[in-house]
């Protein structure tokens, strides 16, 4: 029976064995594991790729986050609208820094934020607007910067699972305030440890998210703090490799495209289930391949009995954890997000899968549904 999983991080490190490992022996050889030569280089290059002015790197995307809403200064009160469907690291920076979570209900067609259920939301109180551009698919940038404008808030970004795609022909983490990523492993481009960064255009966005990431230490004299900060750190092995990894991002995105457009098309004629709706004016860079299913349960059983990887994102939304039951919020609170997570399912993808492992899980599929496994 053919095992495939639901990410394969073998299968890239195998296609670029010779770069990776000497990726990783220079670190070692030169002894530069804590900040250094390739920590900068990497946040150079990053911003570079990027087209922005600034990248700081730090620990992980969660702490990005973090520091990023550290800087608002929050007061006890304030709020921080979110979406209801994300990984926790979401909302639980918002609590971390000060602030309050608000969350919002998502749109049916592209899992992100709705912004007419954010409009509705926005109060005295609140200080910013967390986008999160889940499964690799922009939020709806341009409805969510107006409200941000009109109301005077900041607009923050949360890229962990969309390095690179654009909502009209301009990238996730270049509209608001700042954007944040991560580069965990199994992340469109990722580290082999933890790692993460900010990206912004403010150079005082960039001073202060780089004091604070360094124990609020002032970059000309190590030993002399004008505030207490936390240390959240990119080491160096982590910055090497992904110095190594950076060029060939934008190739990895156009082989996820092409994988799912192969699916889009294997299961085209399957009525029961839904593929993922690219919203027109974005590029999706398929973090994920996230499907609607009928008798969703059944299937994503019958899948890991034929030694297909799947997952949910998110077998529950944030509003219902045990971490927000103190919201008291209900179902009919959040419509859309309740419904579609019944029917939510995750594929394999990666850029080495292969044709024949796409048609193996398309094929499994298809005789789910028609009985004759
Ligand atoms: C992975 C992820 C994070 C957190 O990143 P870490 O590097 O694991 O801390 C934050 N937000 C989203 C949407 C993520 O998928």
């Amino acid at each position: 029976m053919m095992q495939i999983p639901l990410v394969d991080l073998k299968a890239q490190y195998l296609a670029h064995k010779d770069e990776l490992d000497h990726a990783i022996r220079r670190v070692v050889e030169e002894t530069a594991f804590i900040r250094g030569k390739y920590v900068a280089d990497f946040e150079k290059a990053y911003a570079q790729a990027y087209g922005v002015k600034h990248c700081v790197s730090c620990g992980n995307g969660t702490d990005a986050l973090y520091i990023v809403l550290k800087t608002l200064q929050l007061q006890p009160g304030d709020e921080i609208i979110t979406t209801s469907n994300s990984w926790i690291a979401s909302s639980e920076s918002i609590t971390q820094a000060g602030g309050r979570v608000v969350f919002c209900d998502v749109e049916p067609d592209y899992y992100n934020l709705d912004p007419l259920d954010v409009a509705r939301k926005i109060t005295p109180r609140t200080k910013a607007i967390l986008a999160v551009h889940l499964m690799g698919q922009p939020a709806q940038l341009d409805a969510l910067q107006d409200l941000c404008r009109k109301h005077n808030l900041f607009l923050l970004e949360d890229c962990a699972q969309a390095h690179f795609a654009e909502f009209k022909g301009k990238r996730v983490g270049t509209w608001g305030t700042a954007g944040t990523f991560s580069f965990y492993p199994g992340k469109n481009l990722g580290a082999y440890g933890d790692a993460g960064a900010i990206i912004t255009n403010d150079d005082d966005l960039a001073a202060q998210v780089r004091m604070y990431a360094n124990h609020g230490a002032d970059r000309q004299n190590k030993h002399d703090h004008a505030i207490e900060g936390v240390n959240s750190r990119l080491d160096g092995l982590q910055a090497s490799i992904l110095l190594a990894k950076l060029p060939h991002i934008q190739e990895w995105t156009r082989l996820r495209n092409e994988k799912a457009k192969r699916y889009d098309k294997l299961l085209g004629d399957i009525p029961q289930i839904a593929a993922p709706k690219i919203r027109p004016e974005a590029t999706h860079v398929y973090h994920i391949y996230n499907i609607l299913a009928e008798d969703r349960d059944a299937l994503q059983t019958h899948l890991t009995e034929k030694g297909i990887g799947t997952t949910r994102h998110y077998p529950t939304p944030l509003p219902f954890l045990k971490a927000y039951q103190y919201l008291n919020h209900k179902a009919s609170d959040f419509p859309v997000v309740s419904r579609l997570q019944k029917q939510i399912l995750s594929l394999p993808i990666y850029p080495e899968l292969s044709e024949e492992q796409s048609v193996y899980v398309a094929d499994t599929i298809r005789s789910f549904y028609s009985g004759k496994p």
